[in-house]
């Protein structure tokens, strides 16, 4: 066991993530494909696509922590998890699950930028199934820039001592979308990172991702099996120190 320095939650702190490939079998996962076989024709237009979008996307993040204050039951019995100093609450019983034992809290926001909005909007007019591609190939980028943002967590907790599990997102389990708005407020998103929420909640550009890590200061089980096939590895401080942050 660690012994945890006594440091304060981080700042909000803004990165460029640095995303240089992804996986051809993510993109074609994201595009429904179950190992059909892939004509060298198709694959050729995908890579190219794929190509196309590492190329305009921007993928940034802003990331945040916060120690957590308390935890107890709203006026309709659900669980609520506070955060010091932050508006933020985490109302949820999956969500509380999730930070069940956690000391304190990881938030990221991660956006790939407007470009690949207006990129989307032109293909959307002028070929269809290029715009499905890409839009798949950014689906794939935006979580590769997510586990960058999540390397950065993984390496904050690991200088307090601590442990994290893995990322959960508002809108997974009965955490409610309705959350939103306070999260990148509270990661101050919109001004940092450009993202702004549609009136249904959804994030503008499309292709960004919020997510929150818990801290912990025991490792967690099933967070991380070994660096060597860990997807926050690329962006990993931790291990260019020769240390893990599986203890
Ligand atoms: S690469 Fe290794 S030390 Fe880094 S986050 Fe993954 S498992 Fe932890």
């Amino acid at each position: 066991m660690r012994v945890r320095a006594r440091l304060t939650p981080m700042p909000a702190t803004v990165r460029d993530i640095a995303v240089s490939e992804v996986d051809r079998s993510e993109v074609l996962r994201y595009l429904g494909y179950r190992g059909q076989e892939l004509t060298p024709q198709l694959a050729g237009r995908l890579d190219e696509l794929v190509a196309h979008a590492l190329e305009v996307a921007r993928p940034r993040a802003s990331i945040r922590s916060f120690d957590v204050e308390a935890r107890e039951l709203d006026d309709a019995g659900t669980p609520v998890v506070r955060l010091r100093g932050c508006a933020l609450a985490l109302a949820g019983h999956d969500v509380s699950r999730h930070l069940e034992g956690a000391v304190a809290v990881g938030l990221l926001a991660v956006t790939l930028g407007a470009d690949t909005e207006r990129e989307l909007r032109r293909l959307s007019l002028t070929d269809h199934v290029a715009q499905v591609v890409f839009d798949a190939a950014l689906t794939a980028i935006v979580e590769r820039a997510a586990d960058g943002a999540e390397a950065l967590l993984v390496a904050d907790a690991a200088s307090r001592g601590l442990y994290t599990n893995w990322r959960y997102s508002p809108g997974y389990g009965d955490l409610p979308l309705s959350c939103q708005p306070t999260f990148l407020a509270v990661l101050d998103a919109g001004r940092r990172l450009g993202i702004t929420l549609t009136p249904s909640l959804l994030m503008v550009p499309t292709k960004s991702v919020t997510a929150l890590v818990g801290y912990f200061g025991e490792p967690q089980v099933g967070a991380r099996t070994g660096c060597a096939t860990c997807n926050l590895r690329d962006w990993c401080t931790l291990r260019a120190r020769g240390v893990t942050c599986v203890g």
